[in-house]
């Protein structure tokens, strides 16, 4: 993809504020190859600027002359100097995004949305639970964690891919295992013969897992069904409702509330979610029509 050098960085509103619908400039610094469709790209400010933002949170990430779409932030949390975005070739802008070389400049809108707020468990146990790619918006929650993991107490990550080779962060997974204290399970649906791990659902990992559900923060990402059935587990394990956080995927345009793309009943998902309280979710996810 060519480089776009002309671009000055993002405009400002009469207000002074920075335009939210204007794309600020970022360079790829890297391109990293995760798995056949999957790569995450490591993208720095052109301008310098560094650009704070919270686990959970999702920017519009923009290939110029082709589109944008939502992409969840995928890296470290205590580096605002660095985006990472883990991203999935399943269409137009997606494949442009994966196909970008080191030098191309892409443009960048958000952050957007809410946050997991994974301090909110600081005491208690933690559990996360994610299918397929649902692993990147999850792990700037777990890498929090990780750099203050004496302040909670049982960590568990449940995770589901379709076959070992669609296994994302493989090097953090052993790391969050081993070095971390991180109790991690990961299972496929399918494996071949020379996978010796788990097959079968990850829902079904969170019946036998040790944390103590009344004590519990669970953050949820994944395909809508897999955290339907997610929810119903860890409620039936005691995790209260409003402790229960899911993040919701609709189609999304504008990122702040006036499209009305990702709109859910009276929520607007990039707005109130992307992560939402399953207090507030329950009555809306079981009904098919919204
Ligand atoms: C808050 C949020 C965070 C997201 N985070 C990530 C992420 O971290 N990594 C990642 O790879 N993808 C993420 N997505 C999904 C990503 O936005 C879509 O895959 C992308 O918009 C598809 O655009 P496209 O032009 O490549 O494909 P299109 O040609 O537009 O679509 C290809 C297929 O994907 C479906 N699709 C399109 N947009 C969405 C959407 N928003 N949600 C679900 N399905 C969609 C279409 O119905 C179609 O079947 C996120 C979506 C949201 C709303």
């Amino acid at each position: 993809m060519a480089s776009v050098t002309a671009l000055e960085p993002g405009g400002t509103t009469t207000s002074g504020r920075p335009d939210p619908m204007v794309p600020r400039p970022f360079r790829v610094r890297r391109n990293r190859r995760d798995t056949t469709d999957t790569c995450t790209l490591e993208l720095e400010p052109a301008d310098g600027v560094p650009l704070p933002w919270h686990p959970g949170q999702f920017t519009m990430l923009h290939a110029f002359g082709i589109g944008e779409a939502p992409i969840s932030i995928s890296g470290d949390p205590s580096r605002s100097d660095r985006l990472e975005h883990t991203i999935r070739n399943v269409g137009s802008v997606t494949a442009a995004l994966v196909a970008a070389e080191p030098g191309t400049v892409l443009g960048v809108r958000g952050p957007f949305g809410s946050g997991w707020d994974v301090g909110a468990a600081r005491g208690g146990d933690v559990v996360f639970v994610a299918g397929g790619i649902g692993l990147a918006p999850l792990r700037p929650a777990i890498l929090e964690v990780v750099a203050d993991r004496a302040s909670y107490d049982r960590v568990v990550l449940l995770y589901g891919a379709r076959t070992p080779e669609d296994i994302l962060f493989a090097d953090d997974l052993r790391a969050w295992t081993e070095r971390d204290g991180i109790d991690v399970e990961v299972t496929v649906d399918n494996g071949q013969y020379a996978w010796r791990g788990r097959v079968g659902l990850v829902t079904h990992l969170i019946t036998r897992a040790g944390f103590d559900g009344a004590r519990t923060l669970a953050l949820v990402c994944g395909p809508e069904v897999m955290m339907r059935y997610a929810a119903q587990a860890l409620s039936d394990r005691g995790v209260p409702p409003a402790r229960l956080r899911l993040s919701m995927e609709r189609n999304m345009k504008c990122g702040v509330g006036l499209c009305g793309h990702c709109q859910l009943r009276e929520l607007f998902l990039c707005v109130d979610g992307p992560v939402l309280g399953y207090d507030r979710l329950a009555p809306l996810i079981f009904r098919a029509e919204l």
